[in-house]
């Protein structure tokens, strides 16, 4: 099934720190002159999320958080819950990305409790799922993301608005991307397994892909069936080539 409206979201992971408001203004700017065909986000670092809003209001441009703590308040110093990101801006999460998988242990029971705290929120998750090259390569792609969609992604997401992020570990910041076909075969059965577990539910939800993608390689893969939308780190960083990879969307 082909998306009718992409999302395509920018992860700046922990960066942003001297140009980034600039190039999020160039962003803004660059799109009130030619608007986009897809949705457009951005998740900075926490503490720009308040600024880029600010900057972003009156645009297209939606401003998201990168992780949130399951809990509403209390004694978790450093953390940040998702009622504080929206307070700040935020309309999206993204949860469950490898690099807090894999750095800070986060399982999958763990994910779907930050899920439930996004959608407590009023945040929209965009959960992450991606097999590492290990998996990869002992042909366990698609068991590994069906066991994460199985344990992530909660039931009451049935009927709140939320997008899967493909994600293989291995493609992420490597330069390195599956073949169209891969991308394909794990998309389709990312498909299946959220209409097996959320009903129609499963069916709306924007699958996104992640991991190396480029201006360069932008068009190809989201011309990739039931790829809704593309999750960008590196290229997110540059305006320029961020509205490379919106306007192949
Ligand atoms: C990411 O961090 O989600 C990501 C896909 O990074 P990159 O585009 O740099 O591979």
């Amino acid at each position: 099934m082909k998306q009718s409206v992409k999302l395509i979201a920018g992860n700046w992971k922990m960066n942003g720190q001297t140009d980034g408001l600039a190039q999020a203004r160039h962003l803004v700017d660059a799109l009130g002159a030619e608007p986009a065909s897809c949705r457009v986000a951005l998740m900075p670092p926490a503490t720009l999320v308040s600024r880029l809003k600010n900057l972003a209001t009156g645009s297209a441009v939606e401003v998201g958080g990168q992780d949130c703590r399951a809990e509403p308040e209390g004694a978790f110093t450093g953390d940040v819950s998702a009622e504080l990101l929206s307070e700040a801006g935020a309309a999206l999460v993204i949860l469950g990305h490898s690099e807090r998988r894999q750095g800070h242990g986060e399982t999958d029971a763990d994910v779907a409790a930050k899920v439930q705290a996004a959608l407590r929120a009023g945040l929209e998750p965009v959960v992450c799922i991606g097999e590492t090259l290990q998996e990869r390569e002992d042909g366990r792609a698609v068991e590994v993301v069906r066991t994460q969609i199985a344990g992530s992604l909660p039931e009451s997401l049935a009927d709140r608005a939320f997008a899967v992020a493909y994600e293989p570990v291995w493609a992420i910041g490597t330069g390195l991307t599956p073949s169209l076909d891969q991308i394909g075969e794990v998309h389709a059965a990312v498909r299946a397994a959220l209409v097996e577990r959320l009903g129609e539910g499963g069916r709306r939800a924007p699958i996104l892909y992640g991991g190396s993608v480029k201006p360069g390689n932008a068009a190809e893969i989201l011309a990739v069936d039931e790829v809704g939308g593309a999750l960008v780190g590196g290229a997110s960083l540059k305006a320029d080539d961020f509205l490379a990879i919106i306007r192949a969307a």
